[in-house]
C-alpha cells in the first residue's frame, strides 16, 4: 500500500469518528508494539527486587520504562533486564533550586502580574519557566547533555513540556473550586518582559493590551511556537547522539492547544505518548479510542503513537482490557502505563500484542 492509500485510509477514519474501531491506519498497522510504564524510581527497593520487578516486565513484553529522575541503581536495573530506559524528566516546570536562587525572571508571569517565582498557580510545585526565554533553552539543553553522558541512559522522555494549564481537565475544576468556561488571567501565561517585546516585535501590539487574549490566535501560536521550537532544540541535542526523545503530551492536538498550549504534531520527536486519562475529562473508555485516532491523524502517521492511560481510572481488568482494545484499534503503536502496574493487567496487554 502506497503513501497516499494509507492517507485515503486516515481520511475515512476521521470521517468514521463514531466507530472507534475503523481509524487504524496502514502505516500504523504494521509497526512493531511497544509497551512502555512510566516509574518512579524507589530507595527502598533492594537490588534484587529491582531485578524481578524489571524481569517480570520484560517477560510480558514491555518494551520500556521512562525513569522519573535519575537513579543510577534504576536504571542499571532495568536496562540489564533488557528494557529500553529513558529519562523522564519534567521540562518547563522547573523547581530547581539553583534556578531560584540565580535566575527568577526566569518564571512564567500570569496575565495578572504574578509570577511562578513565588505564587504559583493551582498548586504549590507549579513552577513554570518560560519557554520564550533563550536562557531557559541553554539550561536545558545542558540538562539533557548531562544526562545523556551518564550510564544506561537510552532515552529523552519529555513531560511538563508546555505552559500551565490555562484551563484544567474539567474533573480537577471542583478541586479548585473553579469553573473554567473561560480563560481566567491568573492562570493564562505568559506575559514576562521577553514575551510581551518578542509578541510586539512580530505583531506591533503588546499582549498585555490585547482586549480579548483567548481569542487573539497570533497569541495562542506565539506560544505554541514558543514550546515548539525548545523541544525542537532539545531533540537536535538528543538526536545529535542518535538517541530517540519522546514526550508525554495532552491526549489531542486539540486540547493540547487550547488548554496547555501544545501544538505537540509539530514537533521533532521519535514517538509520542498521549495521557488519554479519560477519567480527566469524564469520558468513558470508548473515547480512548476516539482521542488517539484524532492523536494518530495529527501526526500524519509519520510517528508512532503510544497511548498513555491511567490506571487509577480502571473500575476493574475488563474496563482496561477495553481500554487498551480502543487504543490499539484506533492506532496506537503500544501503550504506556501511569499508576501501579499489576500483574494481571501486564497479562491483558501482553495477550493483546
Ligand atoms: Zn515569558
Amino acid at each position: 500500500m502506497d503513501r497516499r492509500d494509507s492517507l485515503k485510509l486516515m481520511g475515512m477514519g476521521a470521517v468514521a469518528l463514531a466507530d472507534p474501531q475503523i481509524g487504524l491506519t496502514a502505516v500504523a498497522a504494521q509497526r512493531p508494539v511497544r509497551n512502555w510504564i512510566w516509574i518512579r524510581p524507589d530507595d527502598k527497593q533492594t537490588d534484587a527486587q529491582r531485578r524481578d520487578l524489571f524481569r517480570m516486565y520484560k517477560r510480558y513484553g514491555i518494551y520500556g520504562v521512562f525513569i522519573e529522575w535519575y537513579h543510577e541503581a534504576t536504571f542499571k536495573a532495568a536496562a540489564n533486564a533488557g528494557l529500553s530506559t529513558h529519562l523522564w524528566m519534567w521540562t518547563t516546570n522547573r523547581r530547581d533550586q539553583w534556578i531560584r536562587d540565580n535566575h527568577p525572571e526566569w518564571y512564567a508571569i500570569s496575565r495578572s502580574g504574578k509570577s511562578c517565582f513565588d505564587q504559583p498557580p493551582y498548586v504549590e510545585y507549579y513552577r513554570w519557566v518560560c519557554p520564550s526565554r533563550k536562557e531557559v533553552g541553554d539550561y536545558l539543553e545542558q540538562f539533557v547533555r548531562d544526562h545523556l553522558k551518564k550510564p544506561y541512559v537510552q532515552g529523552i522522555h519529555l513531560d511538563y513540556v508546555r505552559f500551565c494549564d490555562v484551563i484544567l481537565p474539567v474533573e480537577l475544576w471542583p478541586t479548585y473550586n473553579l469553573v473554567q468556561t473561560e480563560e481566567m488571567p491568573d492562570y493564562d501565561f505568559c506575559y514576562c518582559e521577553v514575551c510581551r517585546s518578542k509578541y510586539k516585535t512580530l505583531y506591533g501590539k503588546d499582549p498585555k493590551d490585547i482586549a480579548y487574549p483567548s481569542d487573539q490566535y497570533s497569541w495562542r501560536k506565539f506560544r505554541y511556537d514558543a514550546v515548539t521550537q525548545l523541544v525542537n532544540r532539545l531533540a537536535k541535542v538528543v538526536h545529535a547522539q542518535k538517541k530517540p526523545i519522546t514526550a508525554a503530551v495532552f491526549p489531542t492536538p486539540e486540547i493540547a492547544q487550547r488548554i496547555v498550549r501544545q501544538d505537540w504534531t509539530r514537533w521533532n520527536l521519535d514517538a509520542f505518548c498521549p495521557m488519554v486519562y479519560h477519567s480527566f475529562y469524564l469520558e468513558p473508555e470508548r473515547w480512548i479510542g476516539e482521542a488517539v485516532e484524532q492523536g494518530v491523524f495529527g501526526l500524519r502517521d509519520a510517528k508512532p503513537l503510544y497511548a498513555g492511560l491511567y490506571l487509577p481510572a480502571f473500575a476493574n481488568d475488563n474496563a482496561f482490557e477495553m481500554g487498551v482494545r480502543y487504543a490499539r484499534r484506533n492506532g496506537a503503536s503500544g501503550i504506556s502505563l501511569f499508576g501501579d502496574v499489576t500483574e494481571s493487567q501486564l497479562k491483558i496487554l501482553a495477550a493483546l500484542k
